[in-house]
Parts: structure tokens; C-alpha cells; sequence
């Protein structure tokens, strides 16, 4: 999918409709049309940008700015006990729309709102140490090309 026919820009540049809770020069957010819990936001760049991995650090840092706004908003306007923020990377992840979102779903006690987390075992620590140093060993090349 390209910018052109990206859902997300088009509500950014007024194309599509939304209701829009708050923007800035950077950041949209935005009600959920298909709330996993009534007053479910979701907060965007306004750049298209896909995954959180193509996205600067700079635009992330805006995002994260709005994301605890809402969330705050969540809790204070709609006497929200706590809230989620989940995001997802690839269709494998379970992104159906492929223009980076942060969904803030307010949770209240006894909501039923399910994700279905299911945790699983590592055969034992060292297993667990090895997949750490798979991910440890990248920071260490990353570091160095910035
Ligand atoms: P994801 O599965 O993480 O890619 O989430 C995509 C989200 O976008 C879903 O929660 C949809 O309900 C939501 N969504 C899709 N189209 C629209 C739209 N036009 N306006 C608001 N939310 C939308
Ligand atoms: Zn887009």
C-alpha cells in the first residue's frame, strides 16, 4: 500500500472522515471505528511512516507525548481504571492497516475486554539468555550507525 491509498493519510488530510480528539504538527489521534472497548483512540504520525522501526525517534517521541495525553484523558473524562496501549508491526503482528497507530483503549474494572495473552515457557535459562544476546548483540550494531 502506498501513501496514496493509505486509509490513514486520507483521514489526516481530511479525505475520509474521523472524529478527531487532538492533533498537533505531528500527531493525529483519532476515535477507533471498531472499538475493542468504547473510547479507544488511536494516535498516528501525520507522516506515513509503516512499522515503529522505519519511524524517527523524534516523530516516536511526539507520538508517546499524545499516547499519555489520551491516556490521562481516558482515565480523568471517562473515570477509566487503566488503559492498554498495544501497537502492532506487520501483518504477522496483526497490523491490518500499515500506517504506524498506537491504540489506547481505556479498561475498566470487570470489562471483560480479553487479549488473549497467553504465556509460554523457555525450555529453560539458557535458552532464555540466547534469545537475550540475539536481540542484545543488534543494539551494539545499531549504536554504532547512528
Ligand atoms: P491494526 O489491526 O492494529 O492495524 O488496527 C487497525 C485499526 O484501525 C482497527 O482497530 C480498526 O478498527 C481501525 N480503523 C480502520 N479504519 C478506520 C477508520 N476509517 N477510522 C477509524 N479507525 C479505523
Ligand atoms: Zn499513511
Amino acid at each position: 500500500m502506498t501513501e496514496t491509498d493509505c486509509i490513514f493519510c486520507k483521514i489526516i488530510a481530511g479525505e475520509l472522515p474521523s472524529t478527531k480528539i487532538y492533533e498537533n504538527d505531528t500527531t493525529l489521534a483519532f476515535m477507533d471505528i471498531g472499538p475493542i472497548a468504547k473510547g479507544h483512540v488511536l494516535v498516528v504520525p501525520k507522516k506515513h511512516r509503516e512499522m515503529i522501526t522505519d519511524t524517527e525517534p523524534e516523530i516516536l517521541a511526539g507520538i508517546m507525548t499524545v499516547t499519555k495525553m489520551v491516556s490521562q484523558a481516558q482515565i480523568d473524562g471517562m473515570n477509566a481504571d487503566g488503559v492498554n496501549i498495544t501497537q502492532a508491526n506487520g501483518a504477522v503482528a496483526g497490523q491490518v492497516v500499515p500506517h504506524l497507530h498506537f491504540h489506547v483503549i481505556p479498561r475498566f474494572k470487570d470489562d471483560g475486554v480479553d487479549f488473549n495473552w497467553q504465556a509460554q515457557n523457555y525450555s529453560d535459562n539458557e535458552e532464555m539468555i540466547e534469545f537475550a544476546e540475539k536481540i542484545k548483540k543488534e543494539f551494539r550494531q545499531n549504536d554504532l550507525k547512528r
